[in-house]
C-alpha cells in the first residue's frame, strides 16, 4: 500500500522550501517533498555561461534599503551571497537610435520619459475609473499611444520593468528602492540550500534526505526522434531536445476527499498524504500538467485562468573583447527599434563579473515566445544585427550564446505571475483559498509581493501558517467526535 505523509510539499522552488521549512519546525515530520525536476530553486536557478554563473531565472534581490528588511535580503547576508547594486534608472540616458547609432541627447530622452510616465498614469486612471464604473469626465484626454522607436522603447521599459515610476509598487514601499544583482559562482540557489540545510539533511553540499524526492533526470541530448520513449524540452540550451527518463516525482494526478489526498506521478507512483500542498507556477495550474479528481471548483479555475503569465527571458551573449561603454551610469542602456520590444533592454556583465566580456539583452512576452520557437543560430544573427546598429559594423561577433526556455518549460509554462496594478481582490484571494486538503502557495499566491522571489517566500510562510491551523482545527474535530462515541 502507498506510504502516507501527514503534507506532501509539490515542488522545491523557494515557496515549497519554505513551506515545509516551517512545517518541519512545527514538529511535522513526516513530510513529502515532490519534485519534478532533478533539482531544488524552480525559478531559481544557475547555469555556467562563458567562464561564470549566470541567473537564468531570479537575478535581483529587489526590494532594499527601506523601512522593513527583506526577508530575502536578509538569507542573502545570512548565506554569505556576492551581489552588487544595480541602478536602473541611468538606462534612460543611454538610449540608442536604431538608425543613427547614436545615444539620444540627454533633453530628448527625459522629455519622452516625462510623456511616458504621465501617459501611463493616465491609463492606470481610466482602468481604475473602468473598473470602479466611475465617471470618466475629468480625463481631459485619452493617453497618446507611443509612436516613435524612442516613445516604443521607453514604453516598453517603463511597463515591464520601471513601473515604480507611474504606481507605488509594495516591494519598493516595504523594503525600500535598491536592487542588488547576486553575482555568486554558487548562484541564488545557493541561498535555499541554505535555507534547506536547516531542516533537511545534507552532506558534501548535497541534500541527502529522503523527504525530498527529486526527478533523477537521465539528460542527454537526443539526436534523431526515432526513439520511444517521451520527450520533453527543459533545456536552455538552443532548440536541443533533451530527453528525459520518467522516474516519477512530476506529479500528474491529485485525487482529493474530505480525508486526503492521493498524489499519482507520471511513472504511476502513488503517495497518501492528510494534505498537499501544491506550489507550481500559475503557468503550471492554467496547462493539463495536473489533473484534479473532483476537478476544481468553477471559482478556483476562473481565478487561475484569469491571471496572466508574464514570459521575461534574458539571453546572455559572450565576446572575446568588450566594445561597450563601461563605467558609472552605463551598466544598463536600450536599443530603440520601430518594433516595440525588441532587443531593447541591454545590461553589461563587468559591474558582476570584470572581465567576462558578456551583454544579457532581456526579452518579453511575444518577443520571448518567438525566440523560444526558433534556433538559437537565428537568435544570435538578431541580436548581432542589433549591436551593430548600435555600436557599428565593427564589433566581434559573439562566440556563445544562451537562450533560457521558461515558456516551453512543462514545469514553468512563463516566468512569473502579472497581476494588473489595479486588481479585483476577489480573484486574487480565490487563487490562494485552499480546495479542502489542497492548498495552494507559490509567488502567485502573495498579496503584496507576487512576482518576486520574497513573494515566493513569504508565500510558503503564510501558507504553511494557514495550513497549520487547519490541522489543529482537524485534530480538534477528531478528538471531539471520538469523545462523542
Ligand atoms: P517555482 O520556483 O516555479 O517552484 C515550483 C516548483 O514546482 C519548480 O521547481 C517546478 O519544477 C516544480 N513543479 C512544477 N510542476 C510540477 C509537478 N507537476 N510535479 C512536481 N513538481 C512540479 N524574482 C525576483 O525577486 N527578482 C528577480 O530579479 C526575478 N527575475 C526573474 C527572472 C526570470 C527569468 C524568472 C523566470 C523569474 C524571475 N523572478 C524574479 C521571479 C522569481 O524567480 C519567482 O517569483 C520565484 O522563484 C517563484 O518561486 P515559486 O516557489 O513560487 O515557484
Amino acid at each position: 500500500s502507498p506510504s502516507r505523509s501527514s503534507v506532501i510539499v509539490i515542488g522545491a522552488g523557494v515557496s515549497g522550501i519554505s513551506t515545509a521549512k516551517v512545517l518541519a519546525e512545527k514538529g511535522i515530520e513526516d513530510l513529502l517533498i515532490l519534485e519534478a525536476s532533478d533539482r531544488i530553486g524552480g525559478r531559481i536557478r544557475k547555469e555556467s555561461f562563458g567562464g561564470v554563473s549566470v541567473e537564468l531565472g531570479a537575478g535581483w534581490i529587489a526590494g532594499v534599503g527601506g523601512k522593513e528588511s527583506n526577508p530575502v535580503w536578509e538569507l542573502a547576508a545570512k548565506s554569505g551571497i556576492r551581489t552588487c547594486f544595480s541602478d536602473y534608472s541611468n538606462a534612460r540616458y543611454n538610449i540608442y537610435d536604431h538608425s543613427s547609432g547614436k545615444i539620444f541627447p540627454s533633453g530628448i530622452a527625459a522629455d519622452s520619459y516625462k510623456k511616458a510616465v504621465e501617459s501611463a498614469i493616465k491609463q492606470l486612471r481610466i482602468q481604475e475609473a473602468n473598473l470602479c464604473s466611475r465617471d470618466l469626465s475629468n480625463v481631459s484626454e485619452p493617453p497618446s499611444a507611443p509612436e516613435t522607436p524612442i516613445e516604443l522603447a521607453i514604453d516598453f521599459i517603463l511597463h515591464d520593468f520601471e513601473m515604480a515610476e507611474v504606481e507605488p509598487i509594495s516591494t519598493y514601499v516595504d523594503f525600500g528602492e535598491r536592487e542588488f544583482l547576486v553575482a555568486d559562482e554558487r548562484g541564488y540557489e545557493h541561498l535555499l540550500y541554505k535555507m534547506a540545510e536547516e531542516f533537511l539533511f545534507t552532506s558534501g553540499g548535497k541534500i541527502l534526505d529522503s523527504r525530498l524526492k527529486l526527478n533523477k533526470l537521465a539528460r542527454r541530448v537526443v539526436l534523431g526522434s526515432h526513439d520511444k520513449d517521451t520527450f520533453i524540452v527543459i533545456g536552455s540550451q538552443s532548440s536541443d531536445l533533451m530527453k528525459c527518463t520518467i522516474l516519477g516525482q512530476v506529479v500528474r494526478e491529485l485525487q482529493h476527499s474530505r480525508n486526503g489526498v492521493t498524489v499519482i506521478t507520471e511513472d504511476g507512483s502513488v503517495y497518501e498524504a492528510d494534505y498537499v500542498v501544491l506550489s507550481v507556477s500559475i503557468g503550471v495550474l492554467q496547462s493539463d500538467l495536473i489533473s484534479f479528481y473532483p476537478p476544481l471548483p468553477r471559482w478556483k479555475t476562473e481565478a487561475i485562468h484569469q491571471c496572466d503569465v508574464m514570459v521575461y527571458t534574458k539571453i546572455f551573449l559572450k565576446f572575446p573583447y568588450k566594445f561597450w561603454p563601461c563605467g558609472p551610469g552605463k551598466e544598463f542602456f536600450i536599443y530603440a527599434h520601430e518594433r516595440r520590444g525588441y532587443y531593447t533592454f541591454w545590461q553589461h556583465m563587468e559591474n558582476a563579473y570584470p572581465g567576462s566580456n558578456i551583454l544579457v539583452v532581456t526579452l518579453t512576452n511575444g518577443e520571448s515566445k518567438r525566440v523560444e520557437a526558433q534556433p538559437d543560430g537565428e537568435t544570435l544573427k538578431e541580436a548581432m544585427e542589433v549591436l551593430r546598429n548600435m555600436f557599428g559594423p565593427n564589433i566581434p561577433d559573439a562566440t556563445d550564446i544562451l537562450v533560457p526556455r521558461w515558456y516551453n518549460n512543462r514545469f514553468q509554462r512563463g516566468s512569473y505571475s502579472n497581476y494588473p496594478i489595479i486588481t479585483n481582490d476577489q480573484n486574487f484571494h480565490d487563487i490562494k483559498a485552499p480546495v479542502g486538503r489542497i492548498f495552494f502557495t507559490g509567488e502567485h499566491t502573495s498579496e503584496r509581493f507576487s512576482g518576486y522571489v520574497h513573494g515566493g517566500y513569504l508565500a510558503g510562510i503564510s501558507t504553511s501558517k494557514a495550513l497549520l491551523q487547519d490541522m489543529e482545527k482537524d485534530k480538534e474535530r477528531k478528538s471531539e467526535s471520538q469523545a462523542f462515541l
